[in-house]
């Protein structure tokens, strides 16, 4: 089946996901878009060389007429944060950027489903639903799916297990609020704890600690940012992994940011809980059987996004 995306933004995170998308057979058309049109005309250049040993596969560079059509639009467009800002400063930057590209995409592309990935993802994806005009349930931001898979790796690792078989989320902002709900979290149906001190091979030198698991999964993009300057493979294979849940003929279910009416309590703001998702974008939100305690985690969470959303 021929499926075009389209990648705004051909920085690091933007190249990366359409680089992984050149390996993959579930996109037939890769258009990427930047202001800084050098840079995604070598970019797609670069990755459609790649492709000489593969089924065919368009890559190519261009403006906002070249996402007509498109079945996805990812959005990694953005400005990293400079010394001394405020990550307030740097949110009204990438708001005001947001703001300007979706008034184009949705004009280009009016029937495609979206990614947000751009940083502060949560306030973008809420500020994209405002000004585009596409419906809520055909966007969705990346949210804690990056930090998910964080996690997922390292009890993956810890407990010495494939991580298909770790069922556990990260809810909340995509940032320092995020959580685990420890109560909805299983490997192959026994509680972490349980499978940490029985199962593990490590069970004598690794205990289960749930402070530095989070601490771990918190701090993870600041330490890949501090040893090489950004991060982009997680993220790049995390936002693919939402391209084919997106384009497959059933529903799964992913952290993703959306836009919530009720849920938990929580209304007009953008948060990732664990959410249905599939060919028709949004279908459905699961509401787990929560501890009071993991429901307030989620409530300040979404507080510190609210906050955010009525300062700019
Ligand atoms: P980068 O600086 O390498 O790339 C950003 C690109 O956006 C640049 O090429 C720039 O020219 C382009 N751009 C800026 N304004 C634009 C506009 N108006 N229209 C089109 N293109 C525009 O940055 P990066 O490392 O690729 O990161 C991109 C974004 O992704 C950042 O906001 C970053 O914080 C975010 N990110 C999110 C996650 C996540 O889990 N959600 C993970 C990693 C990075």
């Amino acid at each position: 089946m021929a499926n075009k995306i389209t990648i705004i933004g051909a920085g690091s995170v933007g190249a990366t996901i359409a680089y992984t998308l050149s390996n993959e057979t579930i996109a037939t058309e890769l258009v990427l878009i930047d202001i800084n049109k050098k840079k995604a005309d070598g970019e797609a250049m670069d990755i459609l060389q790649g492709t000489a040993f593969r089924d065919p596969i368009t890559v190519v560079s261009g403006d906002y007429d070249a996402a007509k059509d498109s079945d996805i639009v990812i959005i990694t467009s953005g400005v990293a944060r400079k010394p001394g800002q405020t990550r307030l400063e740097l949110t009204k930057i990438n708001v005001g950027i947001i703001k300007d590209i979706a008034k184009n995409i949705a004009q280009a592309a009016p029937n495609a489903l979206y990614i947000i990935v751009s940083n502060p993802v949560d306030i973008l994806t809420y500020v994209f639903m405002k000004e585009s005009g596409i419906p809520e349930n055909r966007i969705i931001g990346s949210g804690t799916s990056l930090d998910t898979a964080r996690l997922r790796s390292l009890l993956a690792e810890e407990c010495c297990i494939s991580s298909k078989n770790v069922h556990a989320y990260i809810f909340g902002e995509h940032g320092d609020s995020s959580f685990v709900p420890w109560s909805a979290a299983h490997i192959a149906g026994i509680s972490i704890k349980e499978y940490y001190e029985k199962y593990s091979p490590n069970k004598d030198t690794i205990t289960f600690d749930p402070e530095r698991i989070i601490n771990y999964v918190r701090t993870s993009g600041g330490v890949v940012i501090a040893n090489k300057g950004a991060t982009f493979y997680a993220i790049a294979v995390s936002v693919v992994r939402l391209c084919k849940l997106l384009l497959s003929a059933h529903n799964s279910v992913a952290t993703v940011s959306t836009m919530m009416h009720g849920e938990y309590g929580l209304n007009d703001v953008c948060v990732s809980v664990s959410t249905v998702i599939g060919p028709k974008g949004v279908q459905d939100r699961i509401i787990l059987d929560l501890t009071d305690e993991e429901v307030e985690k989620l409530h300040y969470s979404a507080k510190q996004l609210r906050d955010m959303i009525d300062q700019i």
